[in-house]
C-alpha cells in the first residue's frame, strides 16, 4: 500500500471566511470572537475526515452514535461550512425527480427503495434537528416546480410516467392556471406543480450547529487547517496539513469538488459552478407587494433557477451550469464570478418583475461535482480500502449527506446492515465517465453556450437554432428521465 494524494493548493488569497455567502456570514455572527482550532504536530485518531461539511459533520456524527469511543478529527481547510454546504439554497430534497433515473438503472425494486431511502432520511434531519435543538430556520414549506418559459414542457412529466409505472404516487399536485395566478400574480410562470412539506434550513446555520455538536460529543474539529496531502502508511494513513499531521486507522476523504482532481475520481466528475443572487431581509416589502405567498422553488430550465424566500426576509435565486473547471481544478471563481453572478441577477429579474427597484445585496458561486446520473456514491479508494470516500452529490447533496452519514458509518465500520445495503446500490446505480481535457472543456463549453443560447431564446420566446437543439441534448437535461455528458446542474 503505497498511495499518495496530492490535494489542490488551498486559495493563497482568501476572502474572508464569513464572506463566502450570507449564509455563513449570518450564522458566524452567532460565534462572536471564534478562533479556529488550527492542526499543528503529530496527533494520532481512528478516522480522520478531510473536509467539513455536511458529509463530514453527518458521518463523524453517526459514528459517534454507533461506536461511542472512536476517537474522529475532522480537518477543515477553512471552516466548517465554507464549502457547498454554507453556500447553498437549504432546498433538503429528495430524489423523486430522478425517479426515471433510478427505475432505469436499479429496476423497479431497488430504484423506488432509494427513493424511499431519499424521501425518510428527511424525516430523520427534521427529527435530528429538532432533538438537538439546532437554530437552522428549519421550515415546511410549498414548494414548486415550474416552467418559465411560454411554452416549455415541465420537466415533471416523465416523473409522473415512471412513478404510474412503478406503483408510486409523488407528493406532487398539478397547479390550475388560477392557482399560479393567485401565486405568482404577473410573473412569467406557464405551469407547475407543488409539494408541501418541502424541508428548508438556512443551510450555514446547520452546518454550524452540526459542527458544535460534533465538538460537545468528543469529535475533534480542526478548521482553517488545508490538507496538504494523504499517505498510505502501514501503520496507518497520514493526513498532512502544512503545519500537523493526524495519522490515522481509516480516513474519509469528504472534500466535495475539491477532491475532483484526483485521479481516481476525475474520470467520473465534471465541476461546474452554481452561483447565487440574495437581496437583504425585506419582509415588510414582500407583504406591501403582495409576495408574501409566492413560493420558492425551481423551473424547468436546462440551467435550472431555484430560489424562495429565507425566513428572515431575504429573497434569494440561484442557477446550475455556470462556470467550468478545466481538469477539475477549483480557481477563484468558484468562489465568486462576476460574470455569472450578474446572468444570474438577470433571471431574478425576469422572474421577480415585483423586485425590479430592489438591489441584489450579495453574490457568491460554488463548485458541483455532477456525475454522469446525477447521483452520489461512496467508495474506498482504489490502492487503500481504509480510505474512503463520497462524491457525485451533483448540486443536490442537502438530503443525500444525511443519508451518506448512515452509509459511511457503516461503510468506515466494516458493518454488514440495511446502510451499507444501501451503500452497494449507490455504487451499483454509478455509471457513464467524462473525457479527458482538452476534449472534456471544449465539449462542455460547447454544450453549455448553446444551452444558454437555447435558454435565451425560449425566454425571449424565439425558436432556438437546430444547432443549439441538438448540442443541449448533450447536457444533463433537467428532463429527469435523461442523463447524458453534462455542464449544468
Ligand atoms: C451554490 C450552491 C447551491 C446549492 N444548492 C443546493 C440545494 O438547494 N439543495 C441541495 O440539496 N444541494 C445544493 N447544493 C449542493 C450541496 O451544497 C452539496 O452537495 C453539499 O453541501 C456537499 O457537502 P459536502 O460536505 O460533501 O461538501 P462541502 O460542503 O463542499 O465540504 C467540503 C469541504 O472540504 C473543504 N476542503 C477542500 N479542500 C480541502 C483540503 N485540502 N483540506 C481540508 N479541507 C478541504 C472545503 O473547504 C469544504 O468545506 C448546492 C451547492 C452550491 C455550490
Amino acid at each position: 500500500m503505497a498511495l499518495e494524494l496530492r490535494m489542490q493548493p488551498w486559495r493563497k488569497d482568501p476572502r474572508r471566511a464569513a464572506a463566502s455567502s450570507v449564509w455563513l456570514e449570518e450564522a458566524m455572527a452567532a460565534e462572536p470572537g471564534f478562533t479556529p482550532a488550527v492542526l499543528e504536530g503529530d496527533t494520532r485518531a481512528d478516522v480522520c475526515m478531510v473536509g467539513g461539511g455536511f458529509t463530514a459533520l453527518w458521518t463523524a456524527l453517526r459514528l459517534k452514535e454507533q461506536s461511542p469511543a472512536l476517537d474522529i478529527a475532522i480537518v477543515e481547510a477553512g471552516l466548517c461550512g465554507q464549502g457547498a454546504s454554507g453556500r447553498n439554497s437549504g432546498a433538503t430534497g429528495h430524489w423523486w425527480g430522478r425517479l426515471p433515473v433510478l427505475l432505469r438503472l436499479l429496476g423497479k425494486q431497488d430504484g423506488v427503495h432509494l427513493l424511499k431511502a431519499s424521501v425518510d432520511v428527511l424525516d430523520d434531519v427534521r427529527a435530528f434537528i429538532a432533538a438537538n435543538a439546532i437554530d437552522c430556520d428549519l421550515r415546511s414549506e410549498t414548494s414548486v416546480w415550474s416552467t418559465t418559459f411560454a411554452n416549455q414542457q415541465g420537466a415533471w412529466l416523465p416523473m409522473f410516467k415512471a412513478a404510474e409505472a412503478a406503483g408510486v404516487t409523488p407528493p406532487h399536485r398539478v397547479l390550475s392556471r388560477a392557482e399560479l395566478k393567485e401565486l405568482f400574480g404577473e410573473a412569467p410562470y406557464f405551469s407547475g406543480v407543488a409539494e408541501d412539506n418541502a424541508l428548508r434550513v438556512q443551510p450555514a446555520k446547520l452546518a454550524r450547529g452540526l459542527r458544535k455538536l460534533a465538538i460537545e460529543r468528543g469529535i475533534r474539529v480542526y478548521e482553517a487547517s488545508p490538507v496538504t496531502r494523504i499517505a498510505s502508511e502501514p501503520a496507518g494513513v497520514s493526513v498532512c496539513s502544512e503545519r500537523g499531521r493526524v495519522r490515522a486507522g481509516k480516513v474519509l476523504l469528504a472534500a466535495n469538488a475539491w477532491m475532483s482532481h484526483l485521479p481516481q475520481l476525475k474520470p467520473f466528475i465534471a465541476v461546474t459552478s452554481s452561483e447565487m443572487v440574495v437581496t437583504d431581509p425585506i419582509p415588510e416589502l414582500l407583504a406591501q407587494r403582495g409576495l408574501r405567498r409566492r413560493p420558492g422553488g425551481v423551473n424547468s430550465r436546462m440551467m435550472l433557477n431555484y430560489g424562495g424566500v429565507s425566513a428572515n426576509g431575504r429573497v434569494y435565486m440561484g442557477r446550475g451550469g455556470g462556470s467550468i473547471a478545466w481538469a477539475n481544478r477549483i480557481g477563484p471563481e468558484f468562489d465568486f464570478s462576476p460574470r455569472m453572478t450578474a446572468e444570474v441577477e438577470q433571471d431574478f429579474r425576469y422572474l421577480y418583475p415585483e423586485l425590479r427597484d430592489v438591489p441584489v445585496a450579495a453574490s457568491w458561486s460554488g463548485p458541483i461535482d455532477r456525475s454522469s446520473t446525477g447521483l452520489p456514491w461512496f467508495d474506498t479508494m482504489p490502492g487503500d480500502p481504509r480510505i474512503h470516500y463520497a462524491i457525485g452529490y451533483s448540486g443536490h447533496g442537502m438530503g443525500a449527506t444525511a443519508l451518506a452519514g448512515h452509509v459511511l458509518a457503516s461503510q468506515l465500520l466494516g458493518r454488514d446492515d440495511a446502510w451499507s445495503q444501501l451503500g452497494r446500490l449507490f455504487l451499483r446505480a454509478r455509471s457513464g465517465w467524462y473525457p479527458p481535457e482538452p476534449i472534456r472543456y471544449i465539449a462542455a463549453h460547447a454544450i453549455r453556450n448553446a444551452v444558454a443560447r437555447r435558454d435565451e431564446a425560449m425566454r425571449d420566446g424565439r425558436a432556438p437554432s437546430r444547432l443549439d437543439t441538438r448540442l443541449a441534448s448533450y447536457a444533463m437535461s433537467s428532463l429527469p428521465d435523461r442523463y447524458r455528458w453534462s455542464t449544468t446542474s
